[in-house]
């Protein structure tokens, strides 16, 4: 049994931003629509949060369009971008305490988590494009003739970006960073489920002095204020992090603008334990892998494929450790695992374990909601996994996780490929060729070797197939919100 503790109602410190961020100042929404945002802990309200839509996203791409296309924000140096990025991170860590904390209470991920990875993670993102800020060159290019020829990253203009609840303050650092680092204007649709640190963000924004309209703010449903943000023709790029269905129909309102586009979707990433690995830490590997952030990662390994002759003992180490997690009460420091976001993703990942069971797959560990209070599902583990499964094919996003046997190198990777998804993957081996055979030659953005959810602002992220379009983070984060201009000069 996994331990547990009730969730505590906690109340946030201060008093919350609720409202939207259009040319610098917080107001309403023109309709005057509100939203709840729901503690997932409590299932209590949190706030009442402005509900934009196309009227207010209209407001939102005027200012950011006045900032960008009448020169406030192009006037502003480079470095002075850095700079500003810089003070941002700098106020994101005064603050770090109340961020954490009203990271936890919207979203439910444990405090320990939001401390330990979400916050460092986003004021390193943040610190790492402000490096870049002065750093995007073009180059010389030695054409035939008498002409000097160069090329200029310039910024794509107003980028709308849509984010998902999973992890709400780093996403919006993935996308701030590059996008302002680039020169770009901003307009922000957080996630509906998890509005409330973002728009904290934005107040530390104003505060490191970012000028009117370029960084705005609109919180609503996808369907009403996203939409409006794909279709708006005086956009240029859109940035969407969430699911694959919502991206074909964001690719399809988009395309009658042809607007720039780059995803990042789900996945259903395998993690590979060979018979040679270490296998106490591919144990805490596979753990890492699917119970992160309650299993609501993109990337979550929740394919677990483990060589036949350890499988029986890995299965036995994984359930033990499996139950001695830590759940309940976010803010408990010692908890491991929260609530799921809300009752939708609740329900959904409730019907997979049903629906595991029923496919005739073994459930070892979990299987069951915890309490009666709150979006709580126990770490769960299920064994006699076929590939045809649902539970082994569709991307479930909640703690559940799928243990495959697999005999030999070629058939592992041969099914570890056999997803429409490719976004991460990882080799638990202490066989050097094994794992770059793996790292070689599985089809996914990013393959970590004895580890797993090494993320790094350096490093870029992104996924094959239907796991994305392009990638965030790194240098290659940069080409999303820059587009390359030739200048060609006569020299005679
Ligand atoms: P999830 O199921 O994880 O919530 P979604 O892809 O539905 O993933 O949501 C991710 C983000 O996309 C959210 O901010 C959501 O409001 C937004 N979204 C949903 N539908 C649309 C849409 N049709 N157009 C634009 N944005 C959308």
């Amino acid at each position: 049994m996994a331990t547990a503790t009730e969730p505590r109602t906690s109340k946030p410190k201060r008093t919350l931003q609720t409202k939207l961020l259009i040319d610098g100042k917080f107001r309403d929404s023109v309709s005057g629509k509100t939203f709840e945002t729901i503690n997932p802990a409590t299932e209590e309200v949190l706030a009442h949060v402005a509900e934009g839509d196309a009227a207010d996203i209209d407001l939102a791409v005027k200012a950011a369009r006045k900032a960008f296309d009448g020169g406030s924000w192009r006037k502003v140096d480079a470095r002075d971008r850095g700079r500003l990025m810089n003070k941002l991170a700098d106020l994101i860590e005064k603050n770090f305490d109340e961020l954490a904390e009203l990271e936890t209470l919207d979203n439910g991920k444990p405090i320990s988590e939001s401390r330990n990875a979400d916050l460092p993670l986003v004021i390193d993102c943040l610190r790492y494009y402000a490096g870049w800020a002065d750093k995007i060159h073009g180059q010389t290019v030695p054409i035939r003739g008498n002409y000097f020829c160069y090329t200029k990253r310039e910024p794509v203009g107003v980028a709308g970006q849509i984010i998902p609840w999973n992890f709400p303050m780093l996403m919006t650092a993935w996308k701030w960073g590059p996008a302002l680092a680039a020169g770009c204007c901003v307009v922000l649709k957080p996630a509906e489920q998890t509005p409330l640190t973002a728009l904290r963000m934005g107040e530390l924004a104003l505060e490191a002095g970012y000028p009117n309209g370029v960084v705005n703010i609109v919180p609503g449903f996808g369907e009403t204020a996203g939409a409006a943000l794909v279709a708006h023709p005086r956009v240029d790029k859109i940035a969407f992090t969430g699911e694959g269905r919502t991206a074909e129909i964001i690719m399809k309102n988009a395309s009658d603008t042809l607007k720039r586009l780059t995803f990042e979707l789900g996945g259903k990433s395998p993690n590979i334990v060979f018979a040679d690995a270490d296998l106490d830490a591919a144990v805490q590997g596979a753990l890492v892998g699917i119970y992160l952030n309650q299993g609501q990662c993109c990337c979550a390994g929740s394919r677990l494929f483990v060589q036949e002759g350890v499988h029986d003992k890995f299965v036995e180490r994984l359930a033990s450790a499996v139950n001695g997690r830590k759940l309940g009460d976010p803010f408990d420091p010692a908890t491991q695992q929260g609530p799921q976001v809300d009752k939708a993703q609740f329900d959904k990942i409730m019907s997979y374990i049903a629906k595991g069971r029923e496919q005739g797959a073994t459930c070892v560990a979990g299987g069951e909601r915890h309490g009666d209070r709150g979006y709580f599902i126990k770490p769960t583990v299920f064994t006699n996994v076929r590939d045809d499964m649902a539970i082994a094919r569709d991307e479930i996003f909640g703690p559940v996780l799928s243990v495959i046997k697999f005999k030999e190198i070629e058939e592992v990777i041969e099914r570890a490929n056999t997803t429409e998804y490719g976004l991460a993957a990882a080799v638990w081996t202490r066989d050097i060729g094994k794992a770059h055979a793996i790292a070689d030659r599985v089809r996914a953005g990013t393959v970590w070797v004895n580890c797993y959810d090494v993320f790094d602002a350096a490093a870029p992220f992104g996924g094959f197939k239907r796991s994305g379009i392009g990638r965030e983070l790194g240098e290659k984060g940069l080409d999303a919100y820059t587009e390359t201009k030739t200048v060609t000069i006569a020299m005679d």
